[in-house]
Order: structure tokens, then C-alpha cells, then sequence
């Protein structure tokens, strides 16, 4: 038997960890577990392509004996007291701020963004274990004045069922923890498979989540041939709901799928965000948002600025601006000080990106700044200005998830919000202006989950947050962020 794996949870070590080598790194029923086959996958730094961890290569069979498990405790969790379920959960966020360094400097290695943005990752993390740790004690219910006075109705908001959580690597210790914290609150076990890219952060939750002593088979982590966990999130009767974050394609297999047992499905799939600047914004603030949005995560964030859309008549100093602070971002390994953006996730993101400007500029675009890859590693490319785009270019109408901004320019609102409605992927949109008008014009026209009005970040873990049309369905954080995990059912009684 190995030993429990050790995530060498201990304070700040300060560079790169050597390599960890798990044989049992599932979490399963409260217990690390190896594959059935001695079958491994490996994860990278992306900032130097190194092997950082070999872990087993889970499939179908582990799958099932996850879900199992969460079936097993279903009864039992969702009839456990709610101040103890409240305090598991406060305990948890306490464990995450307790690591939160040793937990930055994970996400850095796993993902490659800057130490300083890894540990606010971690705090958000922490976050949503405290929101929905609070909030598990106000699922209140209501009751309905029935015309006929014998009867009591009342709705009751009840468990679903296991919840089959599927996570990305851009955020690869908060994604998970959005959905683990509202699935457990509602009364959901869980079982999480996050992105094989970055398995380390969720490993690290499964670790805080024993220590602040959750009852086995409460909370699961598997990972490995995602095709064959997905089919078993799908196909196994236990799993009642299954929240997505990812890909259109992926999320769409699995909306269908899931359709032929009726299953609850929640799917956050990314966005083609517009970021508008009216001729009267205050341009000082709209870029630095602007900047500061763009800038996190090397633009691999969902919500990020995906395309400028510019008054013209301000078009030439805001390019000036941009050109000056965004193109000027100092890129490197992201344990180095005074880095503002680190690599992108893997070498096929940037392939991906490097395609969609290359595109681009042979459809006849302007390049303003980078635009080349960078000689720091084959993971790096750097921000990146393009203007004079033409309309069909893929590279207004696709999701960048890099560190590319696309300037267009408009001349009336009615343009400007058409061209930023002109996408079925309506996670995020931004307005920058100082007219109430114009203001109360965007929040209404712009048909996207999220509207900020001169707010670039309005999304916290008190807030719902999700997609319209393609983008997804259901909502994660708020008191919505429950719902997905949650039925509500009618009680009756007539005397
Ligand atoms: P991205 O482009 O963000 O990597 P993906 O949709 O490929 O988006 O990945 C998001 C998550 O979905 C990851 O955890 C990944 O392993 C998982 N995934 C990929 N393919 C499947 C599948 N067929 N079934 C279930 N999960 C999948």
C-alpha cells in the first residue's frame, strides 16, 4: 500500500515542487484509491513543459464505484443536521485560507498564472465554501395561500440526487470549488472529475475536504479517460444532475445524452464577450478595466473581454492607450516576480490562437502589437492588439480564450449593440459610459448573463453567474447557484 498521498500542503516552498508521483490520488469514499489498471497520465507545467505529476488514469469502473459511494451517503447527507453541514463547509473555507499559499504556488505550477492572481484564485475559491457554508441555512421554501382553506401547500426545495461535477483547468481550484460548495449545501454528494490538465488543485480540495471531516463518499474526485467518466455521469441512474464547465462541443454531447434519463443539467460554455466604449466613457477607466480584464489569466478567463468595440471618434487614442499598457504586459514563468502574465494553459492553445490571428491578418487585419510567439517557452505568446478586422474573420466570432484583443470601431449606439448582440455565446458583456441613458439602454439591450456597466468584474460568489443561448444553463453562485442541485416539490396536506 502506498502511503496517503502528501500534496506537500506545507507553507510556501517557493520554486517548483519536484515531481509527485501518486498511485492512489482517487478519492473515493473517503479513501485514496489506484486505478483498476495500472494505466497513468501525466500533468505539466506549463511554463517550462516539465512532468510535475504522474496520476492514475481512472475510467468507467472507478466511476462507478465513486458514484456508488455518493449513492450510498445520499440518505444520510442531505438528513445531517444543517448547522453541522453549515460548519463542514465554514471549515473548509477556513482550510483553504489556512493553505492558501502552498495552494497558489499548486495552481501556478498546474496552470501557470502569476503567483499574486493564483493566490486571489485561492480566496475566491475560499470564497464560495463561506457563501454557500451560509447560505445551506436559508433554503427556506414558502408556503402558498391555497384558495381552498383545508389545504396547506407548501414548496419544499429538496436534493436532487448525486451530482456529477465536470470542471475546466483556467481556474483549477475555484471552478471546482463553485460547484462542490453549492452541490454540498444543497444536500448533493458529489463526484468531481476537473480537467486532466490540471488534477493537482482538486486533489489538494479532496485533502481539505477529509481534513475538515466530511463522512466518506460525501465528496469524490476521479480523473482520467474524461470521455468514459462523462458516459458514466450520464448513464448511471444515481447521478441526478450534472454540472458542466467547458467546451460548446463537450457540453453539448452531454446535454444530449443526459436527455434519455431526464437528467438536471447546468452547462457554463464560455462567451464572446463585447467590451463597449461610448465617445463620452471616462477613457482612463475603461481602459484600465479594460487591461485588467484582459490581462488575468493570459485572457484565458470566460468572462474576458473577447472583442472591442470603440467610438470612433476615440478609436486612435484608445488603441494608443492600449498599445502602451496591455502590449507592454510583462510575460513569464509565473513564480517569477513582477510577471503580469504568465504562459497559456498548453502549446495547442497556442497553436489555436496564433491560427485565429494569423487568420486574421491574412483576411487583411492590422496588427497593432505581439503577435508572434515568444521565445520563452513554446507555451508563450504575448498580448496581442489587432484592428481593421474584417466581419466574417473567426477571430470576432470565435471565443480567443487567449491573449488577443480585436478592436472594431462603430459610430452610433444602435451599431454598437448590434455588432455586440451579433454572437449566440452570451456569457458577458461590458459598456463603458457616463450618459444614464446610454447606461440603462445597455443593461436592457444587451442580451447576456452577465451586464457590466462600467464594472469590469461585477461576478462574486454572491452573485449568479452564467450564460444565455449558447453560452449555457443554470447559474452558479447566489442563492440561484443551489437551484441546479435542488428540486422543488410540492407538499400538501388536507384536513
Ligand atoms: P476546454 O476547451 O476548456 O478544455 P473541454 O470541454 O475539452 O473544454 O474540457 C472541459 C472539461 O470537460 C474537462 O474536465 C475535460 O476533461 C472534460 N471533458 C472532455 N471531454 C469530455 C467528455 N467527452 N465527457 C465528459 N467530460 C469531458
Amino acid at each position: 500500500m502506498d502511503p496517503q498521498p502528501e500534496l506537500e500542503l506545507e507553507p510556501a516552498r517557493g520554486s517548483r515542487a519536484r515531481e509527485l508521483r501518486f498511485q492512489q490520488a482517487l478519492f473515493i469514499n473517503g479513501e485514496w484509491r489506484s486505478a483498476a489498471t495500472a494505466a497513468t497520465f501525466t500533468v505539466e507545467d506549463p511554463s517550462t513543459g516539465e512532468t510535475i505529476a504522474t496520476l492514475p488514469r481512472a475510467g468507467a469502473e472507478e466511476t462507478i464505484a465513486a458514484i456508488d459511494a455518493a449513492h450510498a451517503i445520499f440518505a444520510d447527507w442531505k438528513r445531517v443536521p444543517v448547522l453541522q453541514r453549515a460548519d463542514l463547509l465554514l471549515k473548509v473555507a477556513q482550510l483553504i485560507h489556512q493553505y492558501r499559499e502552498p495552494l497558489a504556488q499548486l495552481a501556478v505550477l498546474e496552470q501557470g498564472q502569476p503567483l499574486e492572481a493564483s493566490r486571489l484564485g485561492i480566496d475566491y475559491a475560499a470564497s464560495f465554501f463561506r457563501w454557500f457554508g451560509e447560505e445551506t441555512r436559508r433554503i427556506y421554501g414558502r408556503t402558498i395561500p391555497h384558495p381552498d382553506p383545508r389545504r396547506r401547500v407548501s414548496v419544499e426545495y429538496t436534493p436532487r440526487g448525486v451530482a456529477g461535477l465536470i470542471t475546466p483547468w483556467n481556474a483549477p481550484l475555484a471552478s471546482p470549488a463553485k460547484k462542490v460548495a453549492a452541490a454540498l449545501a444543497a444536500g448533493c454528494p458529489v463526484v468531481l472529475k476537473p480537467a486532466e490538465l490540471t488534477p493537482l488543485s482538486a486533489l489538494a480540495l479532496a485533502w481539505l475536504i477529509q481534513q475538515a471531516g466530511f463522512p466518506p463518499g460525501v465528496f469524490n474526485v476521479i480523473f482520467g479517460d474524461a470521455p468514459a467518466i462523462g458516459t458514466q455521469f450520464v448513464e448511471h441512474p444515481a447521478v441526478r444532475t450534472i454540472s458542466f464547465t467547458g467546451s460548446l462541443a463537450v457540453g453539448r454531447k452531454i446535454y444530449s445524452a443526459a436527455a434519455e434519463q431526464m437528467k438536471h443539467v447546468a452547462l457554463e460554455l464560455g462567451g464572446n464577450a463585447p467590451f463597449i466604449i461610448f465617445a463620452d466613457a471616462d477613457l482612463e477607466q475603461a481602459t484600465s478595466d479594460l487591461l485588467s480584464l484582459k490581462a488575468a489569466n493570459s485572457g484565458q478567463i470566460c468572462v474576458t473581454a473577447n472583442r472591442l468595440l470603440v467610438h470612433h471618434s476615440i478609436a486612435g487614442d484608445v488603441e494608443r492607450r492600449l498599445v502602451e499598457t496591455y502590449g507592454a504586459l510583462r510575460v513569464g514563468d509565473g513564480f517569477s516576480a513582477n510577471v503580469e502574465q504568465g504562459p497559456l494553459i498548453s502549446r495547442q492553445a497556442v497553436d489555436r490562437v496564433e491560427g485565429l490571428v494569423r487568420g486574421s491578418q491574412q483576411a487583411g487585419s492590422r496588427v497593432l502589437c505581439g503577435g508572434r510567439r515568444l521565445e520563452l517557452g513554446p507555451n508563450f505568446y504575448p498580448p496581442t492588439i489587432v484592428s481593421e478586422i474584417p466581419a466574417h474573420a473567426r477571430l470576432l466570432r470565435e471565443e480567443i480564450f487567449g491573449p488577443v484583443l480585436p478592436i472594431q470601431s462603430f459610430s452610433e449606439p444602435e451599431e454598437a449593440l448590434a455588432l455586440a448582440n451579433e454572437t449566440r455565446h452570451r456569457l458577458s458583456a461590458f459598456a463603458y459610459t457616463q450618459s444614464l441613458e446610454l447606461a440603462t439602454r445597455c443593461a436592457r439591450e444587451l442580451d447576456f448573463g452577465v451586464v457590466g456597466v462600467n464594472d469590469p468584474r461585477p461576478i462574486s460568489c454572491e452573485t449568479p453567474f452564467g450564460g444565455v443561448a449558447e453560452s449555457g444553463i443554470g447559474r452558479e453562485g447566489g442563492s440561484e447557484g443551489l437551484l441546479d442541485f435542488m428540486e422543488a416539490r410540492l407538499v400538501a396536506f388536507r384536513s
